[in-house]
């Protein structure tokens, strides 16, 4: 293979398979290359994290480390470790005569023949249609370079695993074996690569209309660059596809402000359009007050945040398990009556749960509405909690069964505001009824930012006194939640 023969990678293979305009695109056109987003960092911290464990679970091993850039280095340095009579080789490289390379995260000798198998690792929970062309491809690459092949195995996490004690290596992999799905599929390859290659020479990008595909398996990078943009309340926030958008637009209408009355649309919708034309709130008051009727004081505003890493780092919790760490409370005797606050955040590197639970049924009371914001997450919650420590199920479940959901009249539309935008999450809700109130001008704005920082502050990732700034933020973050809830109940309440 010559360095001027194109060549593709796997995840540019995957990219082509998807879109090959993404492709073109990747290799022509760097200038229209998205910024990292956030949370990409985090995810391949996250995905660094299960590779090393998969490594230990083969025991011993050699790494090639050659920069992904190397690909000519690694695949000679793999052919050194095969030489060297190594039988784990990690990160192993090879390339097919046709020009497409790929890496293998666990090249495994079998026994004393001259066989290997291809384990892939990935962070997912179960086998995918997308690792299946992923698989194909590396077997694909490894077999046109000479490699005698005999299974193709990917190794996931095992949801169902329960840590006690060290981790269980054995047990929170499972090794799924896929031989039989990625060779029916390997007949495709040969046409896929040469496809592809053909777009990689081609000068001119390739004439593809946007649609589904760009968010299947993936969300593509270049959404911003394909996709149209449209004017603030267009009709596509409203009917982002199908039959009804396109009679609007056949009727030449792009705004929500301009829908005929007549116009066929679900309640919902029309409390939309409404609040758009008029720009005004819409209610239902009767609703808002049978909600308003349905609460009894004292009222407990109330809100988690959690951690869910894929590696489980507590004894009785399992891989993805949202582990809660912090709460936020705001207590209320009265109507209109003072509220006070009070806060939970674990600052120990240890299970944060027993002193959540503990703190958690101090605070609540007995008695009094318990007022949550989408009360399935809350109620998750504490059922696990319930599940993992059965002493304290009793309390926890109280507390649950008097949970009453905030999110209900917004979801619903009794109550709209046109500045909502559609959504009913808090972070658009409460700036649109209580303007002064904004998440965005906060140093953490959103549960997954939250729950980031505090897995670093876990891991001992950051230096103490920007812990000690993760913590402040985070309490200022959670505490904003519950007074959130607290002022949209004002709001309710002013306007029946
Ligand atoms: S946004 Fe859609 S059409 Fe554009 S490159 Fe990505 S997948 Fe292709």
């Amino acid at each position: 293979m010559h360095n001027h023969t194109p060549r593709i990678s796997k995840s540019q293979y995957l990219r082509g398979l998807q879109c090959p305009k993404s492709l073109w695109y990747y290799r022509h056109r760097p200038d229209l290359a998205p910024e990292t987003p956030p949370g990409r960092q985090a995810l391949f911290d996250a995905g660094h994290e299960v590779g090393v464990l998969a490594q230990q679970y083969f025991k011993t091993g050699i790494e090639i480390t050659e920069d992904y850039l190397a690909t000519d280095k690694a695949i000679c340095s793999t052919q050194k470790a095969v030489a060297d009579g190594h039988i784990h080789i990690f990160e192993a490289t090879a390339a097919a005569p046709d020009g497409a390379f790929s890496k293998i995260d666990i090249l495994k000798k079998v026994g004393k023949s001259d066989a290997w198998d291809l384990v892939e690792v990935k962070m997912s929970t179960g086998v995918k249609d997308y690792h299946v062309d992923d698989m194909a491809l590396q077997r694909h690459a490894f077999t046109g370079a000479g490699y005698n092949i005999r299974k193709s195995i990917l190794m996931h996490i095992n949801n169902q695993y329960v840590r006690s004690g060290d981790l269980d290596l054995l047990a929170l992999f499972t090794l799924a074996d896929c031989t039989e799905q990625v060779t029916s599929r390997l007949a495709d390859v040969d046409g896929h690569v040469a496809r592809l290659l053909d777009v990689i020479r081609q000068q001119k990008e390739p004439d593809v209309a946007p649609g589904d595909h760009c968010f299947s398996p993936f969300e593509c990078d270049y959404t911003g660059h394909c996709w149209p943009t449209h004017p603030p309340r267009s009709v596509y926030d409203l009917f982002p596809t199908g039959p009804k958008l396109n009679a609007l637009l056949a009727r030449d209408i792009t705004l929500i402000s301009e829908i005929p009355d007549d116009f066929r649309m679900t309640n919902r919708q029309q409390v939309l359009v409404q609040a758009c034309k008029t720009g005004q709130v819409q209610l239902d008051p009767a609703k808002i007050q049978k909600f308003l009727l349905s609460l009894k004081y004292p009222l407990y505003f109330l809100d988690y945040e959690t951690i869910n890493n894929a590696v489980p780092l507590f004894d009785r919790t399992r891989p993805y398990q949202q582990v809660p760490f912090q709460f936020s409370l705001h207590v209320q005797n009265e109507k209109n009556g003072p509220v006070n606050h009070v806060e939970f955040l674990s600052t120990e590197k240890t299970d944060p749960r027993p002193a959540f639970i503990e703190k958690l049924i101090a605070h609540c009371g007995t008695k009094g509405s318990v007022i949550v914001y989408n009360k399935a997450f809350e109620k998750r919650i504490n059922d696990e909690l319930g599940r993992d420590f059965p002493q304290f199920k009793p309390a926890l479940n109280r507390i649950s069964t008097r949970m009453v959901d905030l999110l209900v009249p917004f979801r619903s539309r009794h109550l709209y505001h046109p500045d909502m935008n559609g959504s009913a999450s808090l972070k658009s809700v409460l700036p649109a009824f209580v303007p002064h109130m904004r998440y965005d001008t906060l140093e953490i704005s959103d549960g997954g930012a939250a729950a980031q920082l505090y897995l670093s502050c876990l891991k001992d990732a950051l230096p103490a006194e920007e812990q000690q700034k993760v913590f402040d933020n985070l309490r200022v973050y959670c505490g904003q939640d519950t007074l959130a809830e607290v002022k949209l109940l004002e709001v309710m309440y002013g306007l029946v």
